[in-house]
Protein backbone atom coordinates (compact mmCIF):
# COMPACT_ATOMS: atom_id res chain seq x y z
CA UNK A 1 0.00 0.00 0.00
CA UNK A 2 1.42 3.45 -1.06
CA UNK A 3 2.52 5.69 2.04
CA UNK A 4 2.24 9.70 1.84
CA UNK A 5 3.48 12.32 3.99
CA UNK A 6 1.54 15.55 3.84
CA UNK A 7 3.17 18.89 4.05
CA UNK A 8 2.64 21.47 7.18
CA UNK A 9 -0.81 22.99 4.58
CA UNK A 10 -2.83 19.92 4.67
CA UNK A 11 -3.81 19.10 8.07
CA UNK A 12 -7.44 19.10 7.43
CA UNK A 13 -6.22 16.24 4.14
CA UNK A 14 -4.23 14.32 6.42
CA UNK A 15 -6.97 13.67 8.61
CA UNK A 16 -9.27 12.81 6.70
CA UNK A 17 -6.98 10.57 4.52
CA UNK A 18 -6.36 8.69 7.86
CA UNK A 19 -10.61 8.15 8.23
CA UNK A 20 -10.05 6.72 4.66
CA UNK A 21 -7.55 4.26 5.77
CA UNK A 22 -4.66 6.07 3.77
CA UNK A 23 -1.49 5.74 5.58
CA UNK A 24 -0.30 8.92 5.56
CA UNK A 25 2.68 11.24 8.37
CA UNK A 26 1.16 14.51 9.13
CA UNK A 27 3.18 17.33 11.81
CA UNK A 28 1.95 20.77 11.80
CA UNK A 29 4.92 22.07 12.48
CA UNK A 30 7.77 20.39 10.55
CA UNK A 31 10.44 22.22 8.73
CA UNK A 32 11.20 21.52 4.35
CA UNK A 33 14.79 19.92 5.19
CA UNK A 34 13.46 17.34 7.73
CA UNK A 35 9.87 16.68 6.29
CA UNK A 36 11.43 15.56 2.98
CA UNK A 37 14.52 13.60 5.22
CA UNK A 38 11.67 11.38 7.34
CA UNK A 39 9.94 11.12 3.70
CA UNK A 40 12.52 10.02 2.06
CA UNK A 41 13.86 7.65 4.35
CA UNK A 42 10.64 5.81 5.03
CA UNK A 43 9.62 5.87 1.68
CA UNK A 44 6.73 8.24 1.65
CA UNK A 45 4.89 10.53 -0.92
CA UNK A 46 5.18 13.80 -0.31
CA UNK A 47 2.01 15.71 -1.08
CA UNK A 48 2.10 19.36 -1.09
CA UNK A 49 0.66 22.81 -1.87
CA UNK A 50 4.76 24.09 -1.89
CA UNK A 51 5.76 25.04 -5.16
CA UNK A 52 9.00 25.64 -3.57
CA UNK A 53 9.17 22.61 -1.85
CA UNK A 54 7.95 20.43 -5.19
CA UNK A 55 11.03 22.20 -6.93
CA UNK A 56 13.46 20.74 -4.27
CA UNK A 57 15.74 17.75 -5.77
CA UNK A 58 14.60 13.96 -4.85
CA UNK A 59 10.82 15.92 -4.24
CA UNK A 60 10.45 16.52 -7.89
CA UNK A 61 9.91 12.85 -8.88
CA UNK A 62 7.89 12.02 -5.69
CA UNK A 63 5.53 14.29 -4.69
CA UNK A 64 2.46 14.89 -5.76
CA UNK A 65 0.95 18.59 -5.89
CA UNK A 66 -2.38 19.57 -4.05
CA UNK A 67 -4.40 22.15 -6.21
CA UNK A 68 -7.26 23.15 -4.49
CA UNK A 69 -7.70 24.96 -1.08
CA UNK A 70 -10.39 22.35 0.13
CA UNK A 71 -9.97 19.25 1.56
CA UNK A 72 -12.73 17.41 0.18
CA UNK A 73 -11.70 18.22 -3.56
CA UNK A 74 -7.90 17.36 -2.45
CA UNK A 75 -9.11 13.93 -1.20
CA UNK A 76 -10.47 13.62 -4.61
CA UNK A 77 -7.51 14.22 -5.99
CA UNK A 78 -5.09 11.58 -4.37
CA UNK A 79 -7.84 9.54 -5.15
CA UNK A 80 -8.22 9.81 -8.66
CA UNK A 81 -3.98 10.04 -8.60
CA UNK A 82 -3.68 6.82 -6.75
CA UNK A 83 -6.97 5.12 -6.63
CA UNK A 84 -9.27 3.98 -3.29
CA UNK A 85 -11.15 0.46 -2.63
CA UNK A 86 -13.58 1.51 0.35
CA UNK A 87 -12.75 -1.24 2.85
CA UNK A 88 -10.77 0.63 5.20
CA UNK A 89 -13.12 3.45 6.71
CA UNK A 90 -11.28 3.88 10.26
CA UNK A 91 -9.06 1.18 10.11
CA UNK A 92 -6.20 3.58 11.18
CA UNK A 93 -5.59 5.87 14.28
CA UNK A 94 -6.31 9.13 13.02
CA UNK A 95 -3.92 10.43 16.10
CA UNK A 96 -0.96 8.37 15.61
CA UNK A 97 -1.33 6.80 11.63
CA UNK A 98 -0.94 3.72 13.03
CA UNK A 99 -3.42 0.50 12.13
CA UNK A 100 -6.25 -0.35 14.88
CA UNK A 101 -6.51 -3.68 16.29
CA UNK A 102 -9.44 -5.56 17.55
CA UNK A 103 -10.02 -5.52 21.28
CA UNK A 104 -12.84 -8.09 22.68
CA UNK A 105 -15.70 -6.22 24.16
CA UNK A 106 -14.53 -7.54 28.24
CA UNK A 107 -11.68 -5.42 28.26
CA UNK A 108 -12.66 -2.50 27.43
CA UNK A 109 -15.65 -2.09 29.98
CA UNK A 110 -13.67 0.00 32.37
CA UNK A 111 -12.41 2.25 28.93
CA UNK A 112 -15.58 3.27 27.67
CA UNK A 113 -18.76 5.22 28.46
CA UNK A 114 -21.25 2.20 29.82
CA UNK A 115 -24.03 3.70 27.65
CA UNK A 116 -20.97 2.80 24.59
CA UNK A 117 -20.40 -0.55 26.51
CA UNK A 118 -24.19 -1.54 26.53
CA UNK A 119 -24.96 -0.75 22.75
CA UNK A 120 -22.00 -1.61 20.61
CA UNK A 121 -20.17 -4.81 20.35
CA UNK A 122 -16.86 -4.59 18.35
CA UNK A 123 -14.30 -1.95 19.60
CA UNK A 124 -11.38 -1.16 18.10
CA UNK A 125 -8.18 0.21 19.92
CA UNK A 126 -4.89 1.70 18.94
CA UNK A 127 -1.59 0.11 19.86
CA UNK A 128 0.16 3.64 20.37
CA UNK A 129 -1.89 5.58 22.36
CA UNK A 130 -4.40 3.22 23.45
CA UNK A 131 -7.55 4.71 22.10
CA UNK A 132 -10.91 2.72 21.83
CA UNK A 133 -13.04 3.20 18.94
CA UNK A 134 -16.60 1.92 18.07
CA UNK A 135 -19.75 2.64 15.90
CA UNK A 136 -21.03 5.68 16.70
CA UNK A 137 -22.40 9.06 16.09
CA UNK A 138 -19.45 10.65 15.11
CA UNK A 139 -18.60 7.77 12.92
CA UNK A 140 -21.77 7.61 11.06
CA UNK A 141 -21.29 11.54 10.48
CA UNK A 142 -17.67 10.76 9.06
CA UNK A 143 -18.62 8.01 6.60
CA UNK A 144 -21.16 10.21 5.48
CA UNK A 145 -19.38 13.43 4.46
CA UNK A 146 -16.44 10.60 3.10
CA UNK A 147 -18.96 9.17 1.34
CA UNK A 148 -19.68 12.65 -0.37
CA UNK A 149 -16.43 13.32 -1.42
CA UNK A 150 -15.86 9.74 -3.04
CA UNK A 151 -19.07 9.86 -4.71
CA UNK A 152 -17.51 13.05 -6.82
CA UNK A 153 -13.96 10.90 -7.38
CA UNK A 154 -14.67 8.91 -10.24
CA UNK A 155 -11.96 6.52 -9.13
CA UNK A 156 -13.50 5.31 -5.66
CA UNK A 157 -14.22 1.72 -6.50
CA UNK A 158 -16.90 1.37 -4.11
CA UNK A 159 -20.68 2.20 -3.87
CA UNK A 160 -20.94 2.34 0.29
CA UNK A 161 -18.36 2.15 2.71
CA UNK A 162 -19.55 -0.89 4.56
CA UNK A 163 -17.40 -3.18 1.71
CA UNK A 164 -20.18 -3.65 -0.76
CA UNK A 165 -17.25 -2.97 -3.71
CA UNK A 166 -18.83 -1.93 -7.30
CA UNK A 167 -16.85 -4.47 -9.76
CA UNK A 168 -17.66 -2.49 -12.70
CA UNK A 169 -15.25 -0.32 -12.91
ZN1 LIG B 1 -3.32 6.18 18.37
Amino acid sequence: MKRFFADSMLGRLALWMRVAGFDVEYENAIDDAELVKRARESGRTILTRDTLLARRRWVRDNHLFIENDHYGKQLEQVISVYGYEGDRFLTICLRCNVALETIEKGLVRDRVPSYVYSTHESFSTCPICRRIYWGGTHREEMKRELEEILKASHKAKIKQLTGERDEST
